[in-house]
């Protein structure tokens, strides 16, 4: 664990699927994403909350739970 600018110390998420931040519980995630004819046709699952900068794995529908 690191801490932030703001003194949020972050939690490394990695390897779990998650919809929400279980550190700050934010749902906005930083991300790499390919895009064609203005659409999102893909993303990186390597992701960081937006708001603390946990690291963490994004979902894909493939993780829903059945
Ligand atoms: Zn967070």
């Amino acid at each position: 664990m690191r801490s932030d600018p703001l003194g949020v110390a972050e939690l490394d998420q990695r390897g779990i699927p998650t919809n929400q931040c279980l550190h700050c519980g934010s749902n906005v995630f930083t991300i790499k994403a390919a895009f064609e004819d203005y659409e999102i046709v893909g993303y990186y699952l390597d992701a960081e909350c937006a708001v603390c900068q946990s690291p963490l794995t994004a979902p894909c529908p493939v993780d829903r739970p059945l």
